[in-house]
């Protein structure tokens, strides 16, 4: 028997058209707030929205006398007859969202109009007659949407948990913040506002204040205007990179999309940039002349076609690559901790007057050795130390030590370096040489705006004690130039390295410094720091290895750029002279 469906059931077969989850019904109701012309959107959701969601708009708000006309089915004030749909400049225009979304939960909706002097108060529950009354409000929408599915259990039960329904909500709603950088959105989540945008028009702040300052400052724009089309876009500079394409937003013409055009331009624009497995952030906006693009209007199916594929990608990666080229693309990740901002950088190293250690037979240079980065601290320490000059110092060589001016014989107990130069002999401790130039090597990439980082093939894995836990040691690491994620538990996967390390180092050095970190280690104290990692170099350096000419040399010149090239830094002297008068008298020539 044919029968016609009543009102209800064929409300609620309807809704699952366009309400599938809670993110559809946010999306429905920010793009009736876009159409409204609002330049406020708050969105505050609980349980992921399947409980409760909440849109306020500051928008033109409804007429009282209109208001349940508006949850009635092919209800809208988009279009009139059916040529406007050749010239529809807003995002809905079927007439079916508020239907349906009042079909299949509790709604409350209120609203005013600026020429209304009260506001307009309604609530409908499945799809029952609207019940609307006075109300006090502000000229604007606010639409709260309650147990979301009440009445269709089936429809419930394929609903995500609460966490990644609400996931797809913040993308949501932070990708329409992005698109429209006019409007100010706010997005709240079980009580916690997520972001606030500035709502100023401009892109780059949305951004930071969506995704963060790490993001934020890595990106370079790139814009460019060709052949009907335009594209703007920030990318991220090649000093920082992602591991999957998580972080990489296309909007076309408007609208967030997927495609192969766009993934193999980003791909192009940084071939050879980024190591392979690595993938840039990119805010892509592009606008095409949109009789050459289908973009598939369902909501769920992001897939755009462009008539000429490799035109758009090339435009693509072109424009990305020419802002990849200019200035602003030197990588500048900045460490803002309070402590870096009043440490100064050292002053250049004076290395006239510098008292090389003058072995005498009798007395061994212990702690005579003068540290030059302890002389510069303070101008009472360098006081200090002119007044009393370490007991075994003679007048040294008033030039600075060139180690490279060393003629190298070779190497001693696969620990000490031999070199001579003019009246003198020198044995150089290769272990504290190379704890040396490694420490000032990594503090130097700690400072440094400019990070240069090495992808490890095959990812580290290593736990932290429970004691380093939330003390801040990962955002260190990653301005020495580490890359780590948390893998589950305490355990933690290290993706990227300094790039002067070896992975043997970097895991010896990462491991010994988390265990040397407790809860109430202060590491953005400097001297904390300092002291913590000179420790972990020393972990890391491992000495009694016989080395060849070629690392010889390296690590001869990498002393002479160290700033302080004479101890280790736990203040071991790295190199010990014999003179040849010395030699001579324990010869009894001299
Ligand atoms: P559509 O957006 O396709 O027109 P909807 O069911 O989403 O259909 O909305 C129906 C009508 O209700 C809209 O055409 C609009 O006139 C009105 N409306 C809905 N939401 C708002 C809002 N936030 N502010 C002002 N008017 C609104
Ligand atoms: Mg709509």
């Amino acid at each position: 028997m044919i029968r016609l469906l009543d009102k209800q059931t064929a409300d609620k077969i309807a809704a699952g058209e366009v309400v599938e989850r809670p993110v559809s019904v946010v999306k429905e109701l920010i793009e009736n707030s876009i159409d409204a012309g609002a330049s406020a959107i708050a969105v505050e959701i609980r349980k992921g929205g399947k409980e409760y969601i909440r849109i306020t708009d500051d928008g033109c708000g409804i007429h009282r006398e209109e208001v349940s006309l508006a949850f009635r089915r092919h209800a809208t004030s988009k279009i009139v007859r059916a040529s406007d749909l050749d010239s529809i400049d807003t995002l809905g225009f079927r007439g079916e969202a508020l239907a349906s979304i009042a079909a299949v939960s509790r709604v409350r909706m209120v609203t005013k109009t600026a020429d209304e002097s009260t506001g307009t108060l309604c609530v409908i529950e499945g799809s029952e007659e609207a019940d609307v009354s006075q109300t006090g409000a502000d000229t604007g929408t606010t639409i709260v949407v309650r147990d979301l599915f009440y009445n269709t259990p089936a429809r419930r039960k394929f609903l995500k948990s609460d966490s990644a329904e609400a996931n797809q909500i913040i993308e949501l709603v932070s990708q329409m913040a992005l698109c429209y950088p006019f409007i100010r959105f706010r997005m709240i989540n079980g009580g916690n506002t997520l972001f606030t945008t500035p709502g100023k028009g401009d892109t780059l702040s949305a951004i930071y204040t969506i995704y963060g300052k790490t993001t934020g400052n890595c990106l370079v724009k790139a814009e460019k205007s060709e052949n009907d089309m335009h594209i703007m876009a920030y990318v991220s500079n090649t000093g920082e990179s992602r591991n999957s394409r998580k972080s990489q937003v296309f909007f076309v013409n408007g609208r967030v999309v997927k495609g192969k055009v766009m993934d193999s331009a980003v791909k192009l624009a940084y071939s050879e940039r980024l190591f392979p497995g690595r993938f840039p952030i990119v805010f892509m906006f592009l606008y095409v002349n949109p009789e050459t693009v289908d973009v598939n209007i369902h909501p769920n199916k992001k897939e755009v076609r462009f008539d000429d594929e490799k035109l758009v990608e090339n435009f693509i990666s072109e424009a990305i690559k020419e802002a990849l080229r200019t200035e602003d693309a030197v990588p500048q990740i900045k460490y803002n901790a309070e402590s870096v901002k009043t440490y100064k950088p050292k002053p250049a190293p004076v290395k006239e007057n510098n008292t090389v250690p003058v072995v005498s037979v009798k007395e061994q240079p212990k702690q005579e050795q003068v540290n030059i980065k302890e002389l510069l601290k303070t101008k009472r320490e360098e006081l200090k130390i002119r007044e009393n000059p370490a007991p075994v110092v003679s007048a040294g060589p008033s030039k600075p030590f060139i180690f490279s001016e060393l003629n190298i014989l070779g190497t001693l107990f696969s620990t000490y370096i031999v070199g001579f130069r003019e009246d003198a002999f020198y044995l150089i401790d290769q272990h504290a040489a190379h704890e040396r130039v490694f420490y000032e090597k990594l503090m130097n990439e700690f400072e440094s705006s400019e990070k240069h980082r090495q992808s490890l093939l095959i990812p580290s894995m290593f736990d932290i004690p429970a004691s380093s836990e939330g003390t801040g040691w990962e955002e260190i690491l990653n301005c020495m130039g580490f890359t780590v994620e948390p893998f589950g538990g305490r355990s933690y996967r290290m993706t990227e390295i300094p790039a002067f390390m070896k992975i043997g180092e970097a895991e010896e050095f990462v491991r010994d410094f988390v265990s040397e970190i407790e809860h109430d280690t202060d590491i953005k104290s400097r001297r904390i720091l300092d002291l913590i990692a000179s420790k972990a170099c020393k972990a890391a350096v491992k000495g009694g290895r016989t080395l060849h000419e070629s690392e010889i040399d390296a690590l001869i010149s990498e002393l002479d750029r160290c700033e302080n090239p004479y101890s280790c830094p736990h203040g071991r002297p790295t190199y010990v002279r014999f003179s040849r008068n010395q030699i001579e008298r324990m010869f009894r020539r001299a």
